[in-house]
């Protein structure tokens, strides 16, 4: 990104082996290409190796920021077949966007001019169930759960009536608010965003067949 001096990107992609930066689009479609090979079972487990680890030991530059939930059943490297250095990873539990989750995107951004944001969420999320329950008058979470259900009831709120899987549509209604939020998000991402530098996108991965569909 602009802010990163010619001569440091340089010295990024002569140590990294990376091709020259690529757009979010570009982007996106080697996770796409990515994704396809794990979900017809032909992973090629790319920068998986001793080479990638010493050559990108130094610098990075990874092609995308995904921020997830903390599921167990979505390791992203996995689903998106890639490696090493490839993606910059954020998870939490039902994906619910923080301050420092923002901050590591911005980092990211700032940092390694990554050009794309992927904000994935899942079927049978249990965080945004228990914010489903919680929001069908079930009492508070215990502990701390509370912080993570009352960031995702405004998804939950929007989509109570319409018919239809309530938590799916809450995961699809989540994943689209937490993409609105970052794409407005000031002073750093929405300027971007706005000049095309930047791409935010959403979706959902299907846990019983492992696809993903983009939301909005
Ligand atoms: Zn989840």
């Amino acid at each position: 990104m602009s802010k990163i001096p010619p001569s440091r990107a340089a010295t990024e992609a002569h140590t990294t082996h990376e091709l020259p930066a690529m757009s979010g689009e570009q982007a996106l479609q080697k996770l796409i290409r990515g994704h396809q090979r794990y979900v017809t079972g032909n992973p090629r487990h790319p920068h998986q190796t001793a080479t990638r680890r010493a050559a990108i030991a130094r610098s990075q530059r990874p092609i995308a920021i995904i921020f997830g939930c903390a599921d167990s059943r979505v390791p992203l490297e996995i689903i998106f077949d890639q490696g090493l250095g490839d993606l910059f990873i954020i998870r939490l539990a039902g994906h619910v966007l923080t301050d420092a989750v923002l901050g590591s995107i911005e980092y990211a951004v700032e940092e390694f001019g990554v050009p794309l944001v992927l904000v994935l969420g899942h079927e049978r999320c249990g965080a945004v169930s228990a914010a489903v329950a919680a929001v069908a008058g079930g009492g508070p979470s215990p502990g701390h759960i509370d912080t993570l259900v009352n960031a995702i009831k405004p998804a939950v709120e929007k989509v109570k009536e319409i018919p239809g899987d309530v938590v799916d549509n809450a995961v699809r209604a989540h994943v689209s608010l937490v993409v609105e939020q970052l794409r407005s998000s000031l002073p750093l991402l929405a300027p971007l965003v706005q000049a095309v530098k930047l791409k935010i996108v959403g979706a959902r991965i299907d846990l019983d067949n492992g696809k993903i569909d983009m939301i909005g």
